[in-house]
């Protein structure tokens, strides 16, 4: 495995259910972690971030972590990869 591949691979990781999410976004904690749309959800009471563990207020009429192009971009390469891997099996 690509060490680099890896640590793309943990920038995208959601820190909750520790899986590639197939869409995620970005908590409003102070260090803009990112966590996948489910999570989020289940995240909704505790306002602390699971990376982190800054408290975070969601901002009202906020359901869903905050779009980030970035993370979108890494989530894209990452089920790319996934994709190819299938295949060459
Ligand atoms: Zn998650
Ligand atoms: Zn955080």
């Amino acid at each position: 495995m690509d060490p680099a591949n890896d640590d793309l691979r943990d920038e995208v990781t959601c820190p909750v259910c520790l899986e590639i999410p197939r869409s995620g976004g970005l908590l409003p904690c102070p260090n803009s972690h990112l966590i996948c749309v489910d999570c989020f959800d289940r995240l909704r009471r505790r306002k602390v971030c699971p990376e982190c563990r800054a408290a975070y207020v969601v901002p009202q009429g906020m359901t869903k972590p905050r779009p980030s192009p970035l993370a979108d971009k890494l989530l894209d390469q990452m089920t790319f990869q996934c994709r190819l891997v299938i295949f060459a099996y």
